[in-house]
């Protein structure tokens, strides 16, 4: 029963979020496969670069799923990273060296426009009508009251490379059959398959 539950769970997050359920497992295959490369002492010898590749790309599609944080959010990590520097046992220049790289400007920036390109691409998969300028009104935060053409062209160019990722990585291929409505899956392949 518990288990049923659990699977049928699942299904109905790759029906409502199929690309960031697909994210998540394309991720977790990624980075296992690296481990088990990795501690097979042949294979990290003879596929050191495969490894590299797998990691790299778990550590990429990981990075479309964390959930944008806003400017408070940041400048109080921020505050917390520093105080634990202050309070650390190390010499002043080195307190002073990673200080510096506390809150340097556009830090998680394009991690949280990326998660603004998975929910603007989910919301194209639900309603293929809608343009992508609407989507951006929904999505954009940027701060300004009208969202203009530079807006729109940005959130396009990060669904873009959203799809060019879930291609590269075959993720698309999988989120794609694991797709059971007919109609999502249809609006899937419009979106994200081979053809386009
Ligand atoms: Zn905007």
């Amino acid at each position: 029963m518990a288990a049923r539950g659990r699977t049928t769970l699942t299904v109905q997050l790759f029906v409502m979020h199929p690309i960031r359920k697909g994210l998540e497992v394309g991720a977790s295959i990624y980075i296992q496969l690296a481990a088990e490369l990795a501690v097979d002492l042949k294979a990290r010898l003879l596929r050191c670069a495969d490894i590299k590749q797998c990691f790299r790309d778990g550590k990429e599609l990981l990075s479309w799923l964390s959930h944008p944080r806003s400017q408070q959010e940041l400048d109080e990590l921020d505050a917390s990273v520093l105080s634990h520097i202050v309070q650390a046992e190390m010499r002043p220049q080195l307190k002073l060296k990673f200080a510096s790289h506390v809150g340097r400007p556009g830090r998680g920036r394009p991690t949280e426009t990326k998660f603004l390109a998975v929910l603007a691409l989910e919301a194209k998969l639900a309603r293929p009508e809608v343009k992508w300028k609407q989507i951006t009104g929904f999505v954009c935060q940027c701060g300004k009251l009208e969202h203009n053409d530079c807006c729109v062209e940005n959130l396009e160019a990060q669904v873009r490379r959203l799809r060019a990722l879930l291609r590269r990585t075959g993720l698309a291929r999988l989120i794609i059959a694991n797709a059971k409505p007919p109609l999502l899956k249809r609006n899937l392949q419009e979106l994200i398959g081979e053809g386009r």
